[in-house]
């Protein structure tokens, strides 16, 4: 039935709207997610960038809000300036013949064209969730009419480091509403994300075939001989796993990809077939506690071992046998919880892989290694996020005061090679001290009470660490190279 639907079950007002972004008719995620989402069902989207998931929940938002009411009543959360300025436009284009306006809001810009769109009383508002707790906290922006929650790019926000963040807008919200989440991929973290804002969530994917989300996804880069180590280093920058075990097939590539990494300040360590059964338990306790963020190890040597809850599993070098492959990605994706698995697979190798993939009937996916600018370009958002969330408990005057102080430093220092490396050190240091906090690394939150949201009313924040909660314990021993990094090659 859904399958069946057609632009022409939409209000006319709607339709006009749709027809002026040039669309006739809906695209797949659009047909299978709008009439459940124009019903009160909260749901798990898995989706890409590009298959039409904007429209997919901005059509039954323009549909839903009432025009005539003043104020949100629907809050769409995106991980980036660009992501949200683009979904802003969409929707705010859908909406304009019901006479819908969408409010983007994220940080890096002044605040008065901000607040004056709030104070024009937008129905719909598309941000970053840092800013948006900005004007949440100076009580200049209302939630309790949201009736839609959409978490955009949902694997993104967490990957970002926005948890914290979400779980202080959490506070501002009713708990009567409708929430979405869309995701290109459904790792342990979104689904923990989901059980703490979703309710009994419908999960939609395009692929026929995927009755829920994938406990483990796979995927593999193509790399020659030469270039794998700094592939596995951009891998690991792409990725910043919280805990990974790297498989070899030798124990001189064990000691090779182990000394590497640590040279290049990567919190690393190895056990082969030449340590004692203690000694290979001792390093999987560090793992397990969260004492060591990467482990190296052949296969014979994790054998017996219990280790469950690695965020990713990665080869370094291509399992001999199809069973291999899977005792490998086996130690992620444990115990109801998502994992990632990553190959790095040579040329030659690649009849094999297919082999392997064949056999276990398991869909793995090719992606490309991620370039420089990738890198770059997600280490500076993360910074970004990072560095919000520190300036957040200033004042305006504190911040300017800042600026004024240290502006003239950064721009000294970004003028000579030494300088460069004094600030990349502080960059390494500020994001090691700031690791991402997921909701998969909370104990499981039951979505809150009316009493509990009570008792958790909005507060201003003391400090500037005032919302980190939990953590992860101090010991995220070494370097965390080029922090989360890696272009998460659009897909
Ligand atoms: P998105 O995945 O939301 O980024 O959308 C990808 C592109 O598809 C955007 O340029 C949209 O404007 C476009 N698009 C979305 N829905 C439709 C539709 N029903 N017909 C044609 N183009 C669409």
């Amino acid at each position: 039935m859904a399958d069946d639907f057609t632009f022409e079950d939409l209000p006319e007002l709607v339709r006009q709207g749709a027809q002026a972004l040039g669309w006739t008719s809906p695209m797949p995620v659009q047909s299978k997610v709008v009439p459940i989402m124009l019903g009160d069902t909260d749901m798990i989207v898995k989706a890409l960038t590009g298959s039409g998931k904007t429209g997919a929940f901005g059509i039954p938002i323009v549909t839903k809000i009432d025009a005539e009411t003043k104020g949100c009543q629907a809050l769409v959360l995106a991980p980036t300036r660009e992501l949200a300025k683009q979904v802003a436009t969409e929707i705010e284009a859908l909406g304009a013949p019901k006479g819908i306006r969408c409010l983007p809001i994220y940080g890096g810009v002044g605040y008065a064209a901000q607040l004056e769109g709030i104070e024009a009383g937008h129905q719909v508002i598309v941000g970053t969730p840092g800013r948006i707790l900005d004007h949440l906290g100076s009580g200049k922006l209302k939630l309790d009419q949201v009736r839609i929650l959409i978490f955009d790019e949902a694997d993104e926000m967490l990957s970002l480091g926005f948890w914290p963040d979400m779980r202080e807008v959490a506070k501002y919200l009713p708990k009567e509403r409708q929430s979405c989440l869309f995701s290109a991929t459904i790792p342990e973290k979104v689904k923990s994300l989901s059980r703490f804002f979703l309710n009994d969530p419908e999960f939609v994917s395009l692929n026929e075939d995927e009755g829920s989300p994938q406990e483990i996804e796979h995927y593999f880069v193509i790399t020659t001989a030469q270039e794998k180590e700094a592939n596995l280093l951009r891998l690991l920058e792409y990725e910043d796993p919280e805990s990974a075990i790297i498989f070899c097939n030798t124990k001189d590539d064990v000691r090779f990809v182990t000394s590497y990494l640590q040279r290049r300040g990567f919190d690393a360590d190895q056990i082969s077939g030449d340590l004692s059964q203690a000694a290979r338990e001792a390093a999987m306790a560090r793992i397990k506690a969260g004492n060591l963020r990467l482990l190296v190890a052949t296969d014979v040597a994790a054998r017996g071992i219990d280790i469950s809850d690695l965020t990713h599993v990665i080869g370094y070098a291509a399992p001999e046998s199809p069973e291999v492959y899977v005792h490998r990605t086996g130690r992620t994706g444990r115990a109801g919880k998502t994992g990632t698995a990553i190959s790095l697979v040579s040329g030659l190798d690649i009849g094999n892989f297919k082999t392997i993939q064949n056999v276990n009937k398991i869909k793995i996916t090719e992606r490309k290694v991620p370039t420089d600018a990738d890198i770059a370009e997600r280490v500076r958002e993360r910074l970004a996020v990072k560095a919000e969330q520190e300036m957040r408990h200033l004042d305006e005057r504190e911040r300017n005061a800042i600026l004024a102080r240290f502006r003239p430093v950064v721009n000294a220092l970004s003028r000579s090679d030494e300088g460069l490396a004094e600030l990349a050190t502080i960059c390494a240091l500020f994001l090691r001290e700031h690791a991402p906090e997921s909701p998969a690394s909370e104990p499981r939150q039951e979505p809150m009470s009316d009493d509990a949201r009570a008792n958790e009313a909005p507060r201003k924040r003391e400090g500037g660490r005032g919302g980190r909660g939990g953590g992860r314990g101090g010991g995220r021993g070494g370097g965390r190279g080029g922090g989360r990094g890696g272009g998460r090659s659009r897909r």
